[in-house]
């Protein structure tokens, strides 16, 4: 086992946790970052399609401002967002953000007269080199950065838990590093969650293998609160066959350099989402397309899981290519671009709900423990989002790093850990027939879709629940890896992130069944009503003994607030 002694540990690769590490150094505070995957490389981060604009940038208008910020608190957050933390996010993507990321040399696309091409509309966005392809350009520079500033990255390391101190607070990490199957533990005084979103608790999903909710299933073994988890974020318009191209958008939004998106079709060939005519707001309208979805699949010509299409047959081959990406995925398959129509399916996108922060600081409610990006609850993400993020949590940090405490010395916990996870690879009875970590995986993704998926009601989410109860008393206790080797054993891998998956899936379906309305994409069939007068709140979840208990908490509406008491969720706009 390697131990590691450093002032912060970050955990995670992606937009926020670079951007946390790299602000770190700058304050001349030593940070290790420690990945699940690659530094830049894993995580939702280099899918990031394009970048929006905020404030009054690229000649935007006071309009356009205020537009971006009613989407974001409106259609992108349904108001369970506080309206100071948005305010003081957008200004400071416009002022810092973007400067900043020319300065480093992203080059954002241009046309032949030399001016940056924006999709038009009243709400702006930006590419790197292409739309569909920003993350990628934008996280290598990450990347070099990291490496240029020499931040120590310990990768392709899964950080399995999080050690305390004696008095409670977090003493830093302990992790698998999985290609070598060596532990490492990293003590330090302060430690940042940036493990992303926790998407792939559902059958289909954006994320990748490594977003099964670490981040929230470490944080709430360690006590902390949580906010808002039922709060899923699904894309209508993703590939449905094969099942390996779920992530393969058809993005809805207008294109760099023309009016036009891609329009969806139901199973009788009935066009049912224009983005023009259908979103008023004109960015990322998943949750307008999604009720949209709800409503074809009511009258029974669509399905959650595919039998609708969608596609840029409307549009001039030309002007999908000249700055998107979009046509590569009707060209690999094989098909007449952009004659055909590809058919699509529901995602889980991102989660909206996370560990409850403190968004002056990103401190989380146990000392030493802050977050920053998707992990978190206080918004529901977009790069530019969660890079704020990385930016606070290196304030916070900062400022208090004299007050966090030297780390303890941790052996009991440490070998609790070892012990929990040689049994995940080893097995504790070798009679016992093993639960194989894969099946087990895909099981607990396949009953999230069908009892806690797009629509649920109360005797699906307690149905879900005893499903939970029966894998912990049946399965967990026979999980353990196929192959009791060490080095590269993804196995073991899976069997750890299967035991994270359904310690947050639980606290998922809980906190589904205690918000009693429907709101944007969380849609409860038993209480279909958005209901502004109860629930315009955020549903806080905390640790309670052995158990848990739920708590209220009002956002500061300051901005924007609903017109409406109680209103049909599906007819609701936003
Ligand atoms: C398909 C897709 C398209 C998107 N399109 C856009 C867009 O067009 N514009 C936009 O602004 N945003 C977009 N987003 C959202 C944006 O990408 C995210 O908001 C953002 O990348 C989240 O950053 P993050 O740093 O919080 O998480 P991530 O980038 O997901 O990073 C999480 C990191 O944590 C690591 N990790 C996880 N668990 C552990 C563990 N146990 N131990 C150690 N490390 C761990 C992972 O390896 C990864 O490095 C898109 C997202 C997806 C999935």
């Amino acid at each position: 086992m390697r131990v590691f002694k450093t002032q912060v540990v970050v955990v995670g690769g992606g937009a926020a946790g670079c951007y946390a590490a790299l602000n770190l150094h700058r304050k001349g505070i030593k940070a290790v970052i420690v990945c699940k995957g690659l530094v830049g490389k894993s995580g939702a981060s280099l899918f990031a399609g394009n970048l929006v604009l905020s404030g009054r940038l690229l000649g935007n208008t006071e309009e356009q401002a205020r537009n971006t910020a009613e989407f974001l608190i409106k259609y992108h957050n349904q108001f369970l967002i506080d309206q100071e933390w948005a305010k003081h996010c957008g200004a400071w993507i416009a002022s810092v953000y973007y400067p900043e990321l020319e300065e480093a040399g992203l080059y954002f696309r241009r046309d032949d007269d030399g001016n940056m091409v924006v999709s038009p509309g009243k709400i702006r966005s930006i590419a790197a080199n292409v739309q569909g392809n920003s993350g990628v350009p934008f996280m290598d520079m990450r990347r070099k950065q990291i490496i240029k500033a020499g931040i120590e990255t310990i990768e392709e390391t899964v950080v399995t838990a999080l050690l305390r101190n004696s008095d409670g607070s977090v003493a830093g990490v302990f992790g698998l590093q999985v290609l070598t199957g060596e532990y490492i533990v990293v003590l330090a005084r302060a430690t940042i969650l940036a493990t992303g979103y926790s998407d792939r608790l559902h059958a289909r999903s954006t994320g990748t293998r490594e977003m099964s909710a670490d981040g929230i299933a470490m944080a709430w073994r360690a006590g902390a609160s949580m906010v808002n988890l039922e709060m899923q974020w699904w894309h209508t318009n993703d590939v449905a066959y094969p099942p390996t191209w779920q992530r393969m958008q058809i993005y809805p939004n207008p294109m760099l350099g023309s009016e036009k998106s891609a329009r969806m079709v139901n199973s009788d060939g009935e066009q049912f989402f224009d983005q023009q005519k259908d979103d008023p707001l004109a960015f990322g309208p998943y949750t307008v397309q999604l009720k949209a979805l709800a409503k074809q699949v009511h009258a029974g010509k669509a399905r959650y899981t595919g039998g609708y299409y969608a596609g840029f047959d409307h549009c001039a081959p030309g002007e999908v290519e000249a700055y998107t990406t979009y046509a590569k995925v009707y060209r690999q398959l094989g098909m007449d671009f952009p004659k055909s129509l590809i058919e699509t399916a529901v995602t889980a996108h991102y989660r909206q709900g996370g560990i409850d922060v403190d968004t002056t600081t990103m401190s989380s409610s146990i000392p030493g423990l802050y977050v920053a990006g998707g992990v978190g609850g206080h918004c529901n993400g977009l790069i530019a989002l969660v890079t704020y993020d990385g930016k606070v949590v290196a304030d916070g940090v900062a400022d208090n790093l004299s007050n966090l405490r030297e780390p303890d010395l941790l052996d009991q916990q440490v070998k609790q850990e070892r012990d929990r996870l040689e049994t995940l690879l080893y097995g504790n009875d070798a009679r016992a027939e093993p639960c194989a970590p894969g099946e087990l995986k895909e099981a607990v993704r396949a009953l999230m879709w069908e009892k806690a998926g797009v629509e649920k009601d109360a005797r699906s989410l307690n149905e879900a629940l005893e499903d939970f109860s029966r894998i912990r008393r049946e399965l967990l206790p026979r999980l353990r890896a196929n192959a009791p080797v060490r080095a590269a054993n993804y196995d073991w891998l899976d069997a750890i992130d299967c035991v994270n998956m359904i310690d947050a899936a639980e606290l998922v379906v809980l906190s589904s069944l205690q918000r009693e309305e429907s709101r944007g994409p969380f849609m409860r069939r038993d209480f279909p009503e958005t209901d502004n007068q109860n629930w315009l709140t955020a549903n806080l979840l905390h640790k309670a003994g052995n158990g848990y208990r739920f708590e209220k908490r009002p956002y500061n509406l300051s901005m924007f607030r609903p017109d409406f008491s109680r209103a049909n969720n599906l007819e609701v706009p936003w």
